[in-house]
């Protein structure tokens, strides 16, 4: 196993997946400690569970204003210097003698749009196994005319998610209407993507208790176009919506906030908690004197080098990560 890139083998994963009643999972990244925990959580599910070549969807956005993720992989902001490392990462983690070698490992490129991502679109697209092509901002029409052009030049060489819809974000200006069958159905037929990504209710990094994951839409595209929907933003809906997904047509869904919107809370506990050793005692003090540290934290212990390095910081963040991957698998793969 290990990464799957051609384009009938990523068809036969999804495939497979739907055969065992499986809503893909793909969670997006934005640095090496993310991949790795996705890759971690991964293997200790497919142990769990007795399926050693678990499928697993890995990606990110390039240039994508909301989340610039290939730009965040990096200091340098540069997205091919974070896209390249992204790509290097996974396929060192796979390497020979990997723990994740009998993984089904996707490569997804998220949220890529025609006007930003123009030198990405001239990439080999080879080196991937699906991308989600957006022109969501546009209206319908040059929406559905670029994304079918799109289909027709690289139809043959990537599975290919189309964005009917705009996902809402809670910065942004847009508030969109959930995806009409109406609407999907025209998307589907007249672009020819293979996976259709609509607007269900949810939005990207949104509070869960604020949003409504709207069943009976996805069901009646469904109706319509067959089981091929993608779900963005789920991180913002509930645990119990998930078990939902697959009988509503929904064969992929997107997770990145909840990684790192629960992974913070850990960490910023820990930091607390043990204050004294990550920044000695007399700061610990001070920081109690400013307000910032109560009473539950260390403020006498020596500074160490097991708790002041960029490395606690880290394997607190994959440790968190990792249940949260597992966590959602165990919802998914059912
Ligand atoms: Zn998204």
């Amino acid at each position: 196993m290990g990464i799957i890139r051609d384009r009938q083998q990523v068809l036969d994963v999804y495939a497979d997946a739907a055969q065992r009643g499986w809503v893909l999972a793909g969670f997006n990244t934005e640095n090496l400690t993310t991949t790795e925990a996705i890759l971690s959580g991964a293997v200790e599910v497919a142990q769990g569970i007795g399926c050693a070549d678990l499928p697993i969807v890995i990606g990110l956005t390039n240039l994508y204003p909301q989340r610039p993720q290939a730009v965040n992989y990096t200091h340098t902001r540069c997205w091919e210097t974070g896209l390249k490392l992204f790509l290097a990462d996974i396929e060192a983690l796979l390497g020979p003698g990997s723990a994740f070698a009998d993984l089904k490992v996707l490569i997804h490129l998220d949220h890529i749009r025609p006007d930003i991502d123009r030198d990405l679109l001239g990439w080999d697209m080879g080196r991937f196994s699906s991308i989600m092509y957006d022109a969501s901002s546009r209206p319908i029409d040059q929406n559905i005319a670029a994304t079918a052009a799109f289909v027709q030049e690289h139809r043959d060489e990537i599975v290919i998610e189309g964005a009917c819809g705009e996902i809402a974000d809670p910065l942004g200006q847009v508030k969109p209407e959930p995806t009409t069958p109406d609407a999907a159905e025209r998307f589907w037929r007249e672009t020819g993507v293979d996976l259709v990504v609509a607007d269900l209710g949810t939005q990207h990094r949104a509070a869960a208790a604020e949003l409504e994951y709207h069943g009976e839409v996805p069901r009646q595209i469904t109706e319509r176009i067959g089981p091929r929907l993608v779900l963005h933003g789920a991180s913002s809906i509930r645990p119990e919506q998930i078990s939902n997904l697959f009988a509503d047509g929904v064969r992929k869904v997107n997770i990145w906030t909840a990684l790192e919107r629960d992974a913070t809370l850990a960490l910023l506990r820990d930091m607390l908690t043990n204050a004294a050793k990550l920044v000695g005692p007399e700061q610990a003090r001070q920081l109690a004197a400013d307000g910032l540290l109560g009473e539950a934290a260390d403020t006498k212990s020596p500074a160490s080098v097991s708790h002041f390095t960029t490395h606690y910081r880290r394997e607190l963040v994959f440790g968190r990560m990792k249940k949260i991957v597992a966590d959602y698998l165990q919802l998914l793969y059912v």
